[in-house]
């Protein structure tokens, strides 16, 4: 390996993420528990304001490094005016060093977009866009309580490609109250004959104080059966790969080359800013969150105070539990070295109790260099990253 492309490693490890959360949507999806806020267009301006004045105390900070991923989420970022957008934009780009190909990430709802919006953001830098579809099937669409058609989402599509995206995201749903196999596979045969790079396929979680949950306690709806739930995984997991979308984590699929850097960073334990109301900031063994309350979030800024909630210093074995299970996360699994090389210890030896469980049951499996889970254990890893956690 020559100089250049380890002094280019190296730059790209010193390189932070930045996220930037917008906290609002024009109507509560009946499955979602994110703090996100209706009916609060009259507050946007504010709240970008406070953002701004955020990005540029932030920028101030960490002068001497460089942005490689901004990720701009929600919420709904796509239901701010064209003006505020273009603001936080060019704050951004005004008090932190972008690298040239830094990954831009925007979501974006189908039902708020049209072929306007999606010329400014592209030509605002922002180079990836995040659609939640979550499926192509409008009653399914209406159970969810999604403000967009199947018709929007795919147009939404279209005009994203007409604007200059080519890295285009789509997030679909699985194991939904009254989905069925063949709604599944029209929603993939739709997303990839729009030529997106990159496939976010999720089941379903019910939260439980959503409206979904409150419907399925009352028999108003059903969950799939397990089995039928297996069935779709099973169909997402074999059918994407063998049209062209690699699995690279337990729910992401993308064509080569298209994978989310952004997303890489939270799963490699990489650092990150975060910016807005109930952002979480990242930076190596300290975590620290943004007062999650929109209204005490813009006060505090106002008044020169840090919005900073609170700040855990992630005790080392802590530390090592999240690194673990956000690396078994993914496809390529948790690399001994870079283990060691962050902890000073041995994988192997540090989790010696855990590891044989998890092989013997085929779960896990062990190379020389690396562990990764099995198909198996990827189904299961919530129950399995317990097992990474230090006894109390
Ligand atoms: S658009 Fe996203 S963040 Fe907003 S309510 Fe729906 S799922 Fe939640």
């Amino acid at each position: 390996m020559n100089a250049e492309i380890l002094n280019s490693m190296e730059a790209a490890q010193n390189n932070l993420g930045l996220y930037i959360h917008i906290p609002f949507c024009r109507q509560k999806c009946y499955y979602c528990d994110f703090v996100s806020y209706t009916d609060s267009e009259a507050i946007f301006p504010d709240y970008v304001a406070a953002l701004c004045r955020e990005i540029a105390d932030q920028g101030g900070l960490f002068t001497h490094r460089r942005i490689d991923t901004v990720y701009i989420g929600g919420g709904t970022p796509t239901l701010l005016t064209d003006s505020l957008v273009t603001q936080i934009m060019e704050t951004l780009s005004g008090h932190f060093h972008l690298t040239n190909n830094a990954e831009i990430s925007m979501e974006a709802n189908p039902g708020t977009v049209d072929r306007v919006k999606l010329k400014l953001l592209r030509s605002l830098g922002i180079n990836r866009i995040s659609f939640g579809v979550q499926a192509f099937q409008d009653r399914l669409l209406k159970m969810l309580g999604r403000i967009h058609t199947a018709q929007e989402g795919r147009e939404a599509v279209v005009w994203a490609h007409q604007a200059g995206f080519d890295n285009i995201n789509i997030d679909l749903m699985l194991g939904l109250p009254g989905q069925v196999m063949s709604d599944l596979k029209d929603s993939i045969a739709i997303a990839c004959s729009l030529g997106v790079r990159h496939i976010s396929a999720y089941s379903l979680t019910v939260e439980p104080t959503t409206i979904l949950a409150n419907q399925l306690s009352r028999g108003l709806l059903h969950l799939p059966a397990e089995e039928a739930e297996t069935d779709m995984y099973e169909y997402v997991t074999e059918v994407l790969p063998q049209l062209g979308y690699n699995r690279y984590e337990i729910s992401n699929y993308a064509q080569s080359d298209y994978e989310c850097r952004h997303n890489l960073k939270y799963w490699h334990y990489q650092p990150y800013i975060g910016i807005g109301a109930a952002a979480y900031s990242f930076l190596g063994d300290k975590r620290m969150a943004n007062n999650d309350h929109v209204a005490e979030y813009i006060e505090r800024i106002r008044q020169g105070a840090s919005p900073v909630a609170e700040t855990e210093i992630i005790p080392n074995p802590i530390a090592i539990a999240e690194y673990t299970f956000l690396a078994m996360r993914t496809i390529q699994g948790l690399c001994f070295s870079d283990f060691s090389d962050r902890f000073g210890m041995d994988f192997q030896e540090y989790y010696r109790d855990v590891l044989p469980k998890l092989i013997n049951k085929q779960l896990l499996i062990l190379t020389d260099r690396s562990a990764f889970l099995s198909s198996a254990g990827l189904k299961y890893s919530n129950q399995i990253f317990a097992d990474f956690l230090p006894e109390e």
